[in-house]
């Protein structure tokens, strides 16, 4: 059986159901796998032949063995990933991964579905409640509110940075009410992060049961790495091809889930990190020095305006070294393995407008801003590295151009059709804020006195 531990070592290893529960570790760490599985090539190969839903139990099962019954897992699954995924070829060899074709058209809806159902069936296990905390840069907030929505044993609070998110992203949080508590901060997604590291470290909070659905939950990281097992599975022509993907980044659980998957023998020449104007990852690879972003630069790709992502302290992890919950390095990872798996680019918000354009005319077809930074950062490492130009590429969309349209309408003149389920949403009634936070004593007492 497979053990987590935390990522600042300050703290016992726990099982699978402990670190789901808590979230994230009492230490401030963030849970992590004590042991990577591995896969043969030949099996991740055959994947081709299995639905979304099947490499997705092949995977999770190596992981959670023993900790959640197979059948559960099963149904777990089968109800959480109920929606599309898709593969277009844009080019010989550039790949686009859909990954927004779910309830909340955010690739957070991978991660934050199946975590939902899987503290469903802890919980119902426990005859336990839990408060859920989570702060949204956009779009978890309405994935995780969406997933948990009427889930009797869980009540949801989210915090929202108010002036840095969409109507449509605010409006799947502040129409759905029952156990779903939405509340806009006049701050930024770093304030509303730590508003809720405060709470959780909290001993006047701990009889709460308080958790956490962000990318610091190890139940949402893990799905995260089915979509890597399946486009792979796509497009590979033999069991030893090799893929590189590009992948926006911003708090980098996406990109985590994908270090997770090469570590289980995922066949991968190259993660390029795609990041927008926040540029402290890139930074650190060149030089070595991690300076966090205080606060984090608006850009664009808003639900990638993070200064100091939280799965770095799991990237550390992975390769040897220790960064706490302040950004402050414990101990140096292994730089030139980092170097040599990943590469990563910071893309302007001028290149990142630029090639919204430059998409739509060249292909016909609109991408949104996060896939736009992906796909920009493909181009630079492509003229970069010619030699490999028969590598195949997948670049994760990770939203629908719809949850953008002023930004879209303005770049191409044209509206992105909306899906049926952002649609319903635009003319629901909000809840109103139910408060006004100005600092962690506000939130504190909201959770003591109304919740
Ligand atoms: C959250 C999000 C990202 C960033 O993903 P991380 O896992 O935090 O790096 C990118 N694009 C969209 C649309 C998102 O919602």
């Amino acid at each position: 059986m497979i053990k987590f531990h935390s990522t600042n070592y300050g703290t016992p290893d726990v099982d699978f159901k402990t670190a789901v529960l808590r979230g994230q570790a009492l230490d401030k760490g963030l849970y992590m796998l004590n042991k990577i599985p591995t896969l043969d090539h030949r099996k991740i190969f055959s994947f081709k032949d299995l639905s979304l839903q099947e490499i997705a139990f092949e995977i999770l099962i190596e992981i959670i063995k023993e900790q959640i019954p197979e059948e559960s897992l099963k149904k777990i699954i089968h109800r959480a990933l109920n929606f599309e995924i898709g593969l277009e070829k844009i080019e010989q060899y550039d790949y686009l991964c859909h990954l927004s074709k779910g309830p909340t058209c955010s690739f957070k809806d991978f991660g934050a579905r199946v975590l939902a159902r899987i503290m469903e069936y802890f919980l119902s296990l426990e005859e336990k409640e839990i408060i859920i905390l989570t702060a949204t840069s956009g779009d978890t907030g309405g994935a995780v509110a969406q997933a948990m929505y009427s889930m009797s044993k869980i009540k949801v609070i989210v915090l929202y940075p108010k002036e840095e998110i969409s109507d449509l992203q605010r409006k799947q949080m502040t129409t759905l009410g029952k156990n779903v508590i939405a509340i806009g901060i006049n701050g930024k997604f770093d304030d509303c992060q730590k508003i809720i590291k405060t709470a959780f470290a909290d001993k006047d909070l701990q009889d709460y049961n308080l958790s956490s659905a962000n990318s610091i939950n190890i139940g949402r990281l893990l799905p995260q790495l089915i979509y890597y097992f399946w486009s792979y599975s796509r497009i590979a022509q033999n069991p030893n091809e090799k893929v590189i993907y590009s992948v926006p980044s911003g708090n980098f659980g996406n990109l985590t889930g994908g270090l997770i998957a090469s570590k289980m023998e995922l066949s991968v020449d190259k993660f390029i990190s795609a990041v927008n104007e926040n540029d402290e990852f890139p930074k650190f690879l060149s030089t070595g020095i991690y300076q966090p972003i205080v606060p984090s630069r608006n850009c664009l790709s808003s639900a990638m305006n993070v200064g100091n992502p939280s799965n770095l302290a799991r990237i550390f992890d992975l390769y040897g070294g220790q960064i706490d919950e302040n950004g402050n390095i414990q101990r140096n990872p292994d730089l030139e393995k980092l170097r040599s798996i990943i590469t990563s680019y910071s893309i302007s918000d001028k290149l990142t407008k630029e090639t919204i354009v430059g998409f739509y005319n060249k292909y016909e077809k609109i991408i949104e801003p996060h896939g736009a930074v992906g796909w920009a950062a493909l181009q630079i490492y492509r003229t970069k590295n010619p030699y490999q130009n028969d590598i195949k590429s997948i670049t994760f969309e990770t939203a629908d151009p719809a949850k953008f349209p002023d930004e879209i309408i303005s770049l191409i003149k044209k509206k992105p059709k909306l899906p049926r389920t952002l649609e319903i949403i635009q003319n629901k009634k909000e809840y109103p804020n139910p408060i006004e936070i100005n600092k962690y004593e506000d939130f504190k007492l909201f959770v003591q006195n109304k919740i």
